[in-house]
């Protein structure tokens, strides 16, 4: 029974300590929002700037769920409220999905490290002594590529220099 009580009273004191803080909680974070937007800009690590604009945005929509199962906040205002802070939601988890893409794409990886490859060979053909007249690549041996990687063959290569697939050409 004094349980009973206590919970209540616990129940009641927080239903009114949110219905008093939700109009200064929710003046507070508007601008808080914007500014994190701009600030976003000049952070170094923008996956964990977004990731506490995520949380951000999660307990807000808690509070306002809160407000309106207690009736402090009316139907209306919690759908317009509710939709706009889920669309805020939405947009940052599709930036940080980009993001996480953009760092984990092994398809990219692979596109860079083929490049840095082919550089390093143009860097090792320029700087080798022999002239270029000396050593023409002959039109067949021209862009040979692995069926299976993609790797760039060299003249000569009977199998892949980075799978080590067999290289078959017409
Ligand atoms: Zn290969």
């Amino acid at each position: 029974m004094t349980i009973l009580v206590l919970v209540g009273g616990v129940v009641l004191l927080t239903v009114a300590v949110a219905a008093l803080a939700w109009p200064l909680l929710r003046q507070r974070e508007e601008p808080a929002v914007a500014e994190a937007t701009a600030a976003q800009i000049a952070v170094a690590d923008p996956l964990a700037e977004l990731s506490e604009r995520r949380d951000a945005i999660y307990r807000a929509i808690k509070e306002l769920e809160f407000d309106y199962q207690v009736g402090k906040v009316s139907e209306a205002d919690y759908q317009a409220f509710s939709a706009q802070l889920k669309a805020e939601a939405a947009a940052v988890l599709r930036e940080m999905d980009a993001l996480e893409a953009a760092a984990a794409d092994p398809a990219l990886d692979a596109a860079i490290e083929a490049q840095v490859a082919a550089l390093r060979r143009q860097t090792q053909t320029a700087s080798s002594p022999a002239s270029p007249q000396a050593a023409p690549l002959p039109s067949s041996a021209q862009a040979r590529f692995c069926t299976r990687c993609g790797h760039q063959a060299q003249p000569g290569d009977r199998f892949c220099g980075r799978c080590g697939a067999p290289l078959r050409f017409p």
